[in-house]
């Protein structure tokens, strides 16, 4: 397995948008093992979608329980061709992304979703979420049809903030 290279803001393929994912063959297979090897990676990296590897193809990797402050969830999970079917409970969340390391942006999220996706063989299931893991699953999903945070907020005065170096 091997850590994929991950493109950064304004890497011009960050703004694309992804194409539906209709092959589940090996080759899919070893991309995802090195695409969630390359989500561990990164220390504290909850979630990474496929653009940001320069892998035009609807499909992200989450783990919250990798979280600086380990989130209940469901564990590792790969959703591809990911679809919200349900999202209630809107709240200002703070997030920030592998691709713009040096910001962190306050973005309004849903803390209840619901979503249909196919998993890595290609099967149809549905998913609930809520909490962080819902907000790391749109952060991913927004990924997809090439949205960053940077898009969503509309006063950068006041909802973008530089991050602080350790
Ligand atoms: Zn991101």
């Amino acid at each position: 397995m091997s850590v994929l290279n991950v493109l950064r803001y304004p890497d011009p393929l960050l703004k694309k948008v992804c194409k539906e994912v209709t092959k589940f063959d090996n080759e899919l297979q070893t991309f995802v093992a090195n695409f969630t090897e390359t989500m561990y990676h990164y220390k504290f990296c909850v979630g990474l979608a496929s653009s940001q590897v320069g892998r035009l193809d609807r499909l992200i990797t989450i783990d919250v329980s990798k979280a600086r402050r380990p989130q209940p969830g469901h564990g590792l999970l790969v959703l591809i061709n990911p679809e919200l079917i349900h999202t209630s409970d809107f709240k200002i969340v703070r997030e920030g992304c592998l691709s713009i390391p040096d910001f962190t942006a306050n973005v309004k999220r849903a803390m209840k979703i619901k979503l249909r996706y196919q998993d890595t063989n290609g099967e149809s299931k549905e998913l609930e979420a809520e909490n962080f893991e819902a907000h790391a699953i749109q952060h991913e999903m927004d990924h997809l049809d090439g949205i960053l945070f940077l898009d969503k907020i509309t006063n950068p005065a006041a909802d973008l903030f530089r991050r602080v170096k350790h």
